[in-house]
């Protein structure tokens, strides 16, 4: 028996060498793409080795051939994320009979079925089907809906097929063809219908995803199913989730009948060390309630693979044992497995591997041919120049509440609002705007940061500052809420506190529990954010304690805000629509909300020349605390831009593993 086998049953060892009645299967993820497909960086325009599927597809040919019995799936959030999304969505579209470059790569890789993610709603449902037209693969959701069923989620009428029963032959370890049916069912968060309210109200709705798979999982047993995975846009979350959970990996591997779980969603990557042991989730072993899992990664950074041994137990098969593993595209290839199958002789493996590498044709050539086009068309595309700017627009200080790029869109953003309000009731009131850094380094890593110089402005650079593609939002606040806005921001940063006595070492400023889109830096106004003080909210217990509070006078026009005045909030539809809830969003609040993107409001600003240069430097000043200090993380790129934050008195420590920048930064004098 190999070791790297969690083996769930005593394994008939003695038996193993001549039993015809067991199976190696494999099972291999894709997931959270992202329109990652040629290994480039279109923000930055340079290669990138160390993504997308151009790339991966080596990896899954390799797999393909140590493995005859090998499926392929897609877990979802393919159809949006880079700016070869955006020039099919924007500037080229797509019109019936098109091949959406994503799918064309797909279909060149013959997944074997795919599921739906968040991200393929951005463009809109009429965009998604279209492109789904083309995809060879099956498509598999079973809680996002066309109509909810009346009585129960088994009447649902699902927007796709809510799951698939794929017949395959697998050979068996003694070289037998057996015939195998695999159970395909896809969940994604039902919060898609809320971040996506403008362009999906009344056309999708969503369930559960819990509820969903009790619906639908007897029917897969009983229509034959010997095996059923997973295919779950969703982290993992925790193993009770309420109704509803945006992260239900956990609460979906709990199910009986569910044999194997592929996640996604939230870009980690598993088996692995960054995700911490619970009696639920075993990292190492790669089980969740003891069922194989996976996620791989995001950006074809990984692959995922699941390993199953199967034994055949008269009409059906079980899963005797299993191996998960998360294939890093940046590591050196791994040895070949073919020779840890378990129980062959050494004949029986050579002919295996023979077999497959004969049976298993390499598809990445196909894959490389099938975006080579569209990676051309969308560099002509994102060079073409548009504008220019006078300051350098960055975002490595974002997360301190400076940055130009920021800036720059909360200026194109209240411009916009401002211009949409005139001769409305709401005319007349201030216009502030909300903007949260998406470029911030974080678990995207240390290049993962706007970095562009002063001058000329292209298409790509527009994506570069702001690249999800929500529509501009406002709300009609009062000072109250905005207040709770700040505080809820503030909540990003840990306490900072200095003992007289005890000389420690600085903690780090951020929260790593907070992402660096929870900060909203709100422009328009004044403030100071006091970190001598405990934060209101807690990310681990998504409350707030109104004790509690960083934000002194908030001021407006040199002036004092109060409680009741009433002011507009520019944001965009993910917020406006209630994701994270703050406060006044998902409700009648939202006063101004259409379909135009961000993405096209800001890309009209900078090509208006008088508008580029008007932004606010600080709108986010820190309270004096003497003795205090805190290392704030950053891109090393950001070396020539640390005079910006001269008042904090950067002083650069060792760079962290993952290649940050680590500064220490003095509250005592700002
Ligand atoms: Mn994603
Ligand atoms: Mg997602």
């Amino acid at each position: 028996m190999d070791r790297g086998f969690t083996v769930h049953q005593p394994l008939p060892f003695a038996a193993l060498g001549t039993a015809s009645g067991l199976a190696h299967l494999r099972i291999m993820e894709t997931t959270d793409l992202h329109v990652h497909l040629a290994p480039y960086d279109y923000y930055a325009d340079c290669p990138n080795p160390d993504l997308g599927l151009v790339k991966l597809a080596h990896l899954i040919d390799r797999a393909r051939a140590e493995c005859p019995n090998a499926l392929l799936f897609d877990n979802g959030d393919f159809l949006q994320g880079t700016p070869v999304g955006d020039y099919i969505a924007y500037e080229r579209g797509l019109r019936e009979g098109d091949v959406h470059p994503v799918i064309a790569a797909m279909n060149a890789l013959e997944f074997d079925a795919i599921t739906l993610g968040n991200h393929e709603f951005n463009y809109g449902l009429d965009f998604l089907m279209t492109a789904l037209t083309r995809c060879d693969a099956p498509v598999v959701t079973a809680n996002l809906l066309r109509a909810p069923g009346v009585a129960a989620p088994g009447q649902d009428r699902s927007l796709t097929r809510p799951y698939k029963l794929l017949d395959r032959t697998i050979i068996d370890t003694t070289g037998r063809a057996q015939q195998i049916r695999v159970g395909v069912i896809g969940f994604a968060p039902p919060q898609i219908t809320m971040w996506e309210r403008q362009l999906l109200q009344g056309r999708l709705w969503a369930r559960d995803m819990v509820q969903s798979a009790q619906a639908w999982l007897p029917e897969m047993r009983e229509a034959g199913a010997d095996i059923i995975v997973a295919l779950a846009h969703t982290g993992l979350g925790h193993p009770r989730t309420g109704e509803g959970a945006e992260n239900a990996a956990v609460a979906l591997a709990r199910l009986d009948g569910i044999d194997v779980v592929l996640a996604g969603h939230s870009h980690m990557v598993f088996p692995g060390p960054g995700i911490a042991a619970t009696p639920e989730i075993d990292p190492v072993a790669g089980t969740i309630c003891g069922k194989p899992a996976v996620m791989a990664g995001f950006w074809g950074s990984h692959l995922g693979v699941v390993d199953l041994l199967l034994q055949r137990d008269g009409a059906t098969w079980h899963v005797m044992g299993s191996r998960s593993e998360a294939r890093a595209l940046r590591a050196p290839a791994p040895p070949a497995r073919t020779g840890t199958l378990p129980g062959l002789s050494a004949g029986a493996k050579g002919r295996l591997h023979d077999e497959a590498a004969r049976l298993v044709p390499r598809r990445s050539p196909a894959v490389r041919r099938a975006v080579q086009a569209v990676h051309r068309q969308t560099l002509a595309a994102i060079r073409r120049p548009i504008g220019a700017t006078r300051h350098p627009l960055h975002s490595f200080f974002a997360l301190l509440g400076r940055s130009t790029a920021t800036a720059l869109v909360a200026e194109a953003k209240r411009r916009y609002i401002a211009h949409k309000l005139e001769g409305t009731e709401h005319a007349g009131l201030p216009v502030i705007a909300a903007v949260a850094p998406f470029k911030a380094g974080g678990r995207s890593g240390p290049r993962h940061y706007t970095d562009i110089s002063a001058g000329p402005l292209a298409l790509r650079h527009v994506s570069d500052l702001y690249f999800f593609p929500n529509s501009v939002a406002a709300l009609r606040l009062n000072g109250a809420q905005i207040r709770q806005w700040l505080e809820r921001s503030a909540s990003v940063f840990n306490r900072i506190t200095v003992d007289p006595v005890a000389d420690t070492a600085p903690r780090a400023l951020l929260n790593p529990a907070m992402a660096p889109y929870d900060f909203e830096i709100l422009y328009g106004i004044d403030h100071r954010i006091d970190l001598s003080q405990p934060a209101r909210f807690d990310p681990d217990t998504q409350t707030e304690n109104a004790r509690n509070s960083r934000i002194g006078e908030i001021r407006l026009n040199g002036a004092p805000l109060d409680d009741t005045a009433e002011v507009i909030l520019c944001t965009n539809s993910f917020r406006a629509n209630g994701a994270a809830g703050f406060a006044g969003t998902g409700g009648d609040r939202m006063i101004y909300c259409d379909t135009r993107a961000v993405h096209e409001v800001l890309r009209h600003h900078i090509g208006t020349p008088d508008l580029i240069d008007i932004i606010d430097p600080v709108p986010v000043r820190f309270a004096r605390i003497p003795g205090g200090k805190a290392v704030f993380a950053t891109g090393p790129n950001a070396v020539p831009h640390l005079h910006e934050i001269a008042d904090l008195n950067p002083h650069r420590m060792d760079d962290n593993p993952q290649g940050f920048m680590q500064l220490v930064l003095d509250f005592s004098a700002v």
